[in-house]
């Protein structure tokens, strides 16, 4: 039983903040994804929690003790990275045994019994004996998550552990680790740039960007609920349309009118603090309806790139110099050079600062 706190958790090196006053709960049990895009701090993160790195300022507690400066040997931690860290000259199954052999906290049936199991669970009990060179990179993968398993570690952490596979081998074995994760319920965190892998796999994900934590949520919840336009914009694949609009009264309600963009808002929130302010609506390519534009909603693109993708088509265009993504029909006549007027779903807005990049609706 582990649950993970890093407590207001700072890494510097010299001039750079790699990691900026983090602060994060990782419960007992959870599968949490730390995602964001290169060079937003998320191995130093994972390196400070293995004890590979130190910390500059802040606490890591353990199941609420500290564990800030313990030598990695001395945390109940295993790690698995992206290029598997094998020795080539060992078999799969002495990769696997060799850290607890040297470790001398086990007996040799122990040990035996352990390697069964782990290899039971991932599959692996014909490849025991050959050496890395002999497996595929898949294989390899496994070997690597079964020497982290075999430890029965307090916590596990993994750092891009499928980037080195290819695309197909990479959503099986992501299928798998989720299997894994559910039977074992190893209190998990595991580093992703690929938010379809955070979505996929985290129970909750923590967005970072530039050493700071931006958002950390269900999946669902950042996809529906992001705090700022970053989250909006990395949470979500083609990404979240963002354009630049005022907020103005209309009648009894209000509406979010910009060159091209006439969007009457549902009122919910507070929308008289809003008016008159710069903003960014913020909304989603599939939110977007080609037939829906009517007399109180409608956003009027240019078509500059149609993008068949078989079950929708994914136009490329342009609201009044703004670039913007719209998902339509497979069967949709658009073609590049088309001027449309889109309706949008009402409920699914979003209003971002356009400073800040706080979400305000
Ligand atoms: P990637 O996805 O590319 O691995 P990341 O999100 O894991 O990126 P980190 O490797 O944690 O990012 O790096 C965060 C920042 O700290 C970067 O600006 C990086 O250049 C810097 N950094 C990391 N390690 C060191 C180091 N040993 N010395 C100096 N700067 C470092």
């Amino acid at each position: 039983m582990t649950d993970i706190t890093l407590d207001n958790v700072t890494k510097r090196f010299e001039d750079v903040t790699a990691v900026d006053s983090l602060g994060l709960e990782i419960d007992d049990g959870e599968f949490l994804v730390l995602v964001g895009p290169s060079g937003c701090g998320k191995s130093t993160t994972l390196r400070m929690l293995a004890g590979l790195e130190s910390v500059t300022e802040g606490d890591i507690l353990a199941s609420g003790e500290p564990i800030t400066d313990l030598e990695p040997k001395n945390r109940n931690v295993a790690m698995v990275f992206q290029n598997y860290a094998l020795y080539p000259h060992m078999s799969a199954k002495r990769n696997m045994t060799f850290g607890m052999k040297s470790a001398g906290d086990y007996t040799d049936d122990e040990i035996e019994d352990r390697v069964t199991e782990a290899a039971a669970i991932l599959d692996i009990e014909d490849l025991l004996e050959r050496k890395p060179k002999a497996l595929s990179g898949g294989e390899r993968q496994r070997v690597a998550i079964g020497r982290a398993l075999v430890r029965d570690p307090d916590y596990l952490l993994m750092d891009e552990p499928l980037s080195n596979l290819d695309a197909k081998l990479r959503i099986q074995m992501r299928a798998e680790l989720s299997e894994l994760h559910d039977e074992l319920e190893t209190t998990t965190i595991y580093v992703t740039h690929d938010q379809t892998e955070a979505m996929t796999l985290g129970d909750r994900v923590a967005v970072m960007n530039d050493g700071e934590l931006q958002q950390v949520a269900k999946p669902q919840e950042l996809y529906d609920y992001p705090a700022n336009r970053f989250v909006a914009e990395f949470i979500g694949s083609p990404a979240m349309n963002t354009l630049p609009v005022e907020i103005r009264r209309d009648g009894d309600g209000y509406v979010a009118v910009g060159d091209g963009v006439d969007v009457q808002l549902p009122q919910t929130g507070d929308l008289d603090a809003l008016e008159e302010e710069q903003l960014l609506l913020g909304i989603r390519p599939e939110d977007l309806h080609e037939d829906g534009a009517n007399a109180d909603t409608s956003i009027r693109a240019t078509v500059s790139v149609t993008e068949p993708l078989g079950d929708t088509t994914l136009i490329h265009g342009e609201v009044a110099g703004t670039l913007a993504k719209f998902k339509v029909s497979a069967r949709s006549s658009l073609r590049q050079g088309d001027t449309v007027e889109f309706g949008a779903d009402l409920d699914r807005l979003h209003l971002f600062d356009d400073e800040t990049g706080a979400a305000v609706y």
